[in-house]
């Protein structure tokens, strides 16, 4: 059986500015090299589901510009359905500015645009695109108004939700009552339970702590360690990671989220086995430059795992 997965999320052109080093303040740079590829957290997730198998929809909106078709263009390619990506005609699309030095680190600017412009009347819109779902996805990228009500309305409807709580914030109890899966990363679990997650009682203590604010289970990924989990049930364990040469993180936490959704039954009875899926994708994601461009196909991560 082939997932439905419906993904409300951000779209955001990377602009990947390849630069020595950062400038000073005051000091004016010429950078190496400029390049421009399709990310946003919404956006990868929704591909990686669609590459890996589920039949996946996006609810999102973009700006009346370049960047916006240059992203519906990206969705379309992946076959996610774009009916619910709506067009902002005030707001541009949003965009992140990487500053990628030499030594390999990241400083991200993001400019939210038409993301931070979606509304609760656009939830509504696309009402039966979540309710004919099986999985409900969203992240931390687009107006929390906009994700509570999408969440409500999944529940009533028997959908199960999953909350990728990044970039990390406060959630309101409201949404949080409504979440089947939350998935954090290690720095997105301290920053929401305030412990620091480095062994298995850490691990163990914070997921215990996101259940107390209400919800139902948890997944934490761990890096190069893999994802520990923890269900309603109070079954725990942890997925080690495959042992790659990692040459690039970017959306790692994204291929496992959207591979995740594609596999895992709205039970979780499978948990383990799709968290090990998870893995494999995205153990072939940090082999390969880029967010969109390293998000392996289902046929890649099967026969890997054969
Ligand atoms: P994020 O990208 O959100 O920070 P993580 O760094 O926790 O998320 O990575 C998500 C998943 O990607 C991990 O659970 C693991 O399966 C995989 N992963 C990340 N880094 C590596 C690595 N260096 N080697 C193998 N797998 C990795």
């Amino acid at each position: 059986m082939v997932n439905k997965v419906t993904v409300l999320g951000s779209l955001n052109v990377d602009t990947i500015l390849k630069i020595k080093r950062l400038p000073q303040p005051g000091e004016t740079m010429a950078m190496e090299a400029k390049k421009n590829a399709g990310g946003g957290k919404g956006s990868n997730q929704a591909v990686a589901a669609s590459r890996l198998g589920a039949q996946t929809s996006f609810i999102g909106k973009v700006g009346n510009d370049e960047n916006g078709r240059f992203m519906q263009e990206i969705l379309t390619t992946a076959q996610v359905d774009t009916q619910y990506v709506s067009v902002s005609e005030d707001k541009a699309t949003g965009q992140a500015f990487i500053l990628l030095q030499a030594s390999g680190e990241n400083s991200i600017i993001i400019d939210g645009g038409s993301n931070q412009a979606i509304t609760t009347d656009d939830i509504y819109q696309a009402q039966t695109k979540i309710e004919a779902a099986d999985f409900l996805v969203t992240q931390f990228e687009t107006p929390l108004e906009s994700a509570t009500l999408a969440f409500e309305i999944a529940k009533k409807a028997g959908v199960t939700t999953i909350l990728n709580p990044a970039p990390a914030q406060e959630a309101p109890q409201t949404l949080l009552a409504n979440v089947d899966l939350i998935a954090p990363n290690e720095t997105e679990a301290e920053i929401l339970t305030g412990i620091k997650v480095v062994d298995a009682q850490s691990q163990h203590q914070a997921a215990k702590k996101l259940q107390a604010k209400g919800v139902k289970n948890v997944i934490i990924t761990l890096g190069s360690r893999g994802a520990y989990y923890l269900t309603a049930d109070q079954k725990e364990g942890l997925v080690p990671a495959f042992k790659v040469q990692a040459v690039d993180t970017t959306a790692a936490g994204d291929t496992f989220l959207g591979a995740l959704s594609s596999q895992l039954k709205p039970d979780f009875s499978n948990i383990e086995e799709a968290i090990l899926f998870a893995n494999q994708a995205s153990a072939l994601a940090v082999q390969k430059l880029g967010a969109v461009p390293s998000i392996p196909t289902f046929a890649e991560v099967s026969a890997q795992l054969n």
